[in-house]
C-alpha cells in the first residue's frame, strides 16, 4: 500500500492515495468555501447549507478532520450530523456515484471490510436494508391474509 506522507499543522498524515484523491476532488468540486483551520478543512455543508441565505457568515460550517485512531478522514457538521462519519458514508450522503467508485477503489486496494472504515461492496445491499425489511414482500403477503 502506498501512502502519501505529509505534515500538516504538526500532525503527520499517513493518507492513502485513494483518500487523498477523493479528498482533493471533494475540495475542488463539491465543497464550498473550504478554509484550513487548526488542522481541519472547514466548508459550507452540502447537506444542510447549500441554500443558506447568501451574505450571512454567522453559520457554523461543516468540517473534515484527520482521525489519528483510524488514520483516515472524518466528516462532521454540527447542524445535521450527530457524530463524525467516514469518508465512505459522507460520500454516500453527498454523491452516491462517488461513494460507489470510492468503495470499489478501496476494495481493489484491499482496504474494505472488517477492520477498515469502508464496507465490502458485497455487504452494501445489506447495509442499505434495515433489519427485518429484507423479506418485506413475504411479510406483506402475510399481513394481507
Ligand atoms: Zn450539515
Amino acid at each position: 500500500m502506498v501512502y502519501a506522507r505529509r505534515v500538516e499543522s504538526g500532525i503527520v498524515l499517513m493518507e492513502s492515495i485513494i483518500d487523498e484523491r477523493y479528498r482533493l476532488d471533494l475540495i475542488r468540486h463539491h465543497l464550498e468555501e473550504v478554509e484550513e483551520k487548526a488542522g481541519k478543512s472547514i466548508f459550507f455543508c452540502p447537506l444542510c447549507q447549500s441554500d443558506r441565505p447568501k451574505g450571512k457568515y454567522t453559520q457554523k460550517k461543516g468540517a473534515m478532520f484527520w482521525s489519528e485512531e483510524w488514520s483516515a478522514w472524518r466528516f462532521n457538521c454540527l447542524k445535521c450530523l450527530r457524530q463524525a462519519t467516514t469518508m465512505y458514508r459522507y460520500l454516500l450522503l453527498v454523491n452516491q456515484g462517488m461513494a460507489q467508485q470510492y468503495q470499489r477503489d478501496r476494495f481493489h486496494a484491499g482496504r474494505t471490510g472488517k477492520g477498515s472504515d469502508c464496507p465490502n461492496p458485497a455487504e452494501l445491499k445489506y447495509s442499505y436494508c434495515p433489519k427485518g425489511l429484507e423479506d418485506l414482500p413475504a411479510k406483506m403477503a402475510m399481513d394481507s391474509i
